[in-house]
């Protein structure tokens, strides 16, 4: 070793430990350390998995998966991803000004574009990513912007407006705060109005239709995360904007390909001109590789299978209604939500991991529990997440195994109606 360097080599880094060790003690002493249950889910036998859990491998059922009406497991879509890997290998070779453009991906962007009636969609590695680098690059091209934007939106959306510059908060779903923030910011600043369709962890739905008046009259641009929509609601699955007849009216639609379409990545839809420039501007879109072309093709195909059958759709807001009326009928204190989102209110950080270790030990059924920063403290909740998948059977289970475990901790019921 050089001289030079023996010094410093002997201090090594140990000094830096206590910071993370301090960092994790305040997160054990607000009770929610997350432990991630290690599964492996079984292709063709959704919601059921493997669960590796410390006294070996056993079957559970899992009740808050995201790829909401089971696409993941759905032949065309598994056939299309491995039929590209065969073909066209597995990644994409790099980004996208660097490796050009694998076909897969241009075929995916005009199947998204045509599923919003725009003009042009932008892929994007995930939601995530199209909402931070999006957003923020359509504020930074728009000078002087103002954003408005809803006090829960998501935290992708909070971190691109962050690196943008100005902006303001309205009121959850307040259509009338919001009108007052554009009252004060005036016709002639530009503004862009960002808000999400279905908020997933309450389950509301926002008011589209007022805030595209409002847009509409204060000459505000608006951009509408579908996230928890897109697949699942609207004709051909183009989302809440989609069903209520309003998705001509929105100017940028941002969605997902790894909830309801199964797969994984993100992206905007909007005017050819606005796509072209955040393709050209956009920081988390030039400088990071590609989707990988099986990931691409089998998105497209989950996408193109949802715009003409509805069977998946009619079964999930059915077996979604029969949670809610079982769990309702039990007492289990459902969070109102007029989606397909059941939030089950508990309400105490250390009670809501206890129940979640309790239906996954005792019951074999798989529930993550939902504390903060996910939701405000004192909001703790189990989210669940029926899926066309989930038959009669799991679902009095479900009911019967939380009953249990409410008696248990002595949770409060709802009071008989
Ligand atoms: N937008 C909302 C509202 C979300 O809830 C999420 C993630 O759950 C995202 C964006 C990010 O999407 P993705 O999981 O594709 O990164």
């Amino acid at each position: 070793m050089p001289e030079h360097l023996s010094h410093s080599k002997r201090f090594g880094t140990a000094q830096y430990d206590h910071f993370f060790a301090d960092a994790m003690a305040q997160i054990h002493a607000e009770q929610r350390y997350r432990v991630f249950a290690d599964l492996e889910r079984m292709a063709g036998d959704f919601p059921r998995a493997l669960w590796h859990g410390p006294s070996g491998s056993q079957e559970v059922v899992i009740w808050c998966s995201n790829d909401y009406l089971g696409m993941g497991q759905h032949p065309s879509v598994i056939a299309a991803m491995t039929e590209a890997a065969k073909r066209l290998g597995t990644g994409a070779g790099g980004t996208r000004n660097i490796s050009g453009t694998t076909h897969p991906l241009l075929e995916l962007e005009i199947e998204l574009a045509d599923l919003h009636h725009k003009e042009a969609a932008l892929v994007f590695t995930s939601g995530y990513v199209s909402n931070q680098t999006g957003i923020s690059t359509i504020g930074k091209l728009v000078p002087d912007c103002v954003i408005l934007s809803d006090a829960l939106n998501h935290n992708s959306i909070i971190e691109g407006i962050r690196q943008s510059g100005c902006r303001r908060i309205f009121r959850h779903n307040d259509h009338r705060h919001l009108e007052e923030l554009l009252r004060t910011v005036g016709q002639v600043r530009p503004k862009l109005i960002v808000f999400e369709s279905l908020y997933s962890m309450d389950g509301d739905i926002a008011p589209i239709r007022r805030i595209c008046d409002l847009a509409e009259y204060y000459g505000a641009m608006t951009y509408l995360d579908e996230v928890h929509a897109v697949g699942m609601y609207g004709p051909r699955g183009g989302g809440i904007a989609e069903r209520d007849r309003v998705m001509h009216r929105i100017d940028v639609i941002e969605g997902t390909l790894a909830k309801a379409f199964g797969c994984l990545g993100g992206y905007i839809a909007g005017t050819a001109t606005l796509i072209d420039a955040v393709r050209s501007h956009a920081p988390g879109f030039i400088f990071t590789t590609a989707l990988p072309p099986p990931i691409c093709a089998a998105a497209t195909a989950a996408i193109r299978h949802l715009k003409v059958s509805h069977s998946e759709r009619c079964a999930h807001q059915d077996r979604v209604q029969r949670v809610k009326a079982e769990l309702n009928w039990a007492r289990l204190p459902v969070m109102a939500s007029g989606s397909h989102i059941v939030p089950l209110r508990v309400g105490d950080p250390a009670k809501c991991k206890a129940a979640s270790d309790m239906l996954l030990e005792a019951h074999r059924i798989y529930i993550q529990p939902i504390n903060y920063p996910t939701v405000a403290r004192g909001t703790e909740r189990l989210r669940i997440t029926p899926s066309p998948c989930h038959d009669d059977i799991m679902i009095s289970q479900l009911v019967a195994a939380l009953s249990e475990v409410w008696d248990e901790l002595e949770l409060p019921r709802e009071s008989a109606a």
